[in-house]
């Protein structure tokens, strides 16, 4: 599948990343698009964003549909899918997958915008500078990143599970940790106003409200607080990712409606502006 569409110019372009050979703990993710695809059409809501954008307009986005991957250089293929998207003029929004694929979709956007600043929700701040022996493990995309200077500014939200080797890289790589317990940072997200890319781990969520994720780490925020912290940004928002909504681990597809409810808040923001 190709991943030009017809979409308008500027528009978000919905991509499918089923990839999870990186995950560290559990397969599964890799099954997750077609289903948050699925409950962001199902039929017991609408498809307005609670931003007042109707989604189901005609050609606000585009869904471009799943990247075929080959068994090999998958990477590569993720980070070509995406610079064609944004050589189109289009703002893509990639479903994980696990959260190794922000590297490469990173990399991406990394050639083309010098000002990046990369919003990170997740309980984990993904900064190992190797984990497993596998330096692009989904516990290693921002280290990678902002050791190749693909980002102007890191900063990561809800974090929940910092440890004394991720607090060094951290301070290495100048990244701005808001913890949970720094919690509500709105004024903080208010202050970017420099084009932002979103990358949105499910598991940022407390596991009561998101269960299908490979890593359950209680004491997250609830749905309301993400979206919450979401409407709060200020930059323009030229690309996102949703990762690791694990189906093998979900409960009553749940997790896939709370996905879709995610996807269609950063996809209002986008439209809106
Ligand atoms: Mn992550
Ligand atoms: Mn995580």
């Amino acid at each position: 599948m190709s991943t030009k569409t017809a979409a308008r110019s500027n528009s978000p372009v919905v991509l499918g990343i089923p990839f999870d050979a990186n995950s560290s703990f559990l397969p599964g993710a890799a099954g997750a698009p077609p289903l948050i695809r699925e409950a962001f059409r199902c039929d017991s809501s609408n498809l307005w964003a609670e931003s007042g954008v109707d989604l189901g307009k005609e050609g606000v986005f585009a869904d471009a549909g799943d990247l075929p991957l080959a068994a090999s250089d998958a990477f590569a293929q993720i980070q070509n899918a995406v610079g064609d998207l944004l050589d189109n003029s289009h703002r893509p929004v990639c479903l994980g997958g696990d959260h190794s694929i922000t590297e490469p979709i990173v990399r991406a956007f990394g050639a083309r915008f010098k000002d990046l600043t990369i919003v990170h929700f997740d309980a984990h701040p993904d900064l190992y500078d190797e984990l497993q022996g596998n330096r692009h493990s989904h516990a290693c995309p921002f280290a990678r990143i902002m050791e190749d200077g693909l980002a102007k500014r890191l900063v990561q939200v809800g974090i929940r599970t910092m440890n004394g080797h991720q607090r060094e890289q951290a301070e290495r790589f100048g990244v701005e940790v808001i913890g949970m317990q720094d919690l509500p940072a709105l004024d903080r997200l208010k202050k970017i106003a420099s084009p932002t890319y979103v990358s949105f781990d499910m598991d940022v969520l407390d596991p009561a409200f998101a269960p299908g994720i490979s890593h359950r780490e209680p004491g997250g925020m609830s749905v309301r607080e993400a979206i919450s912290h979401l409407h709060a940004l200020a930059g323009p928002i030229v690309g996102a990712d949703i990762v690791e909504y694990n189906p093998q681990q979900d409960v009553s597809q749940l997790t896939a409606m709370v996905g879709a409810k995610i996807l269609k808040e950063i996809l209002g923001k986008m439209i809106r502006g």
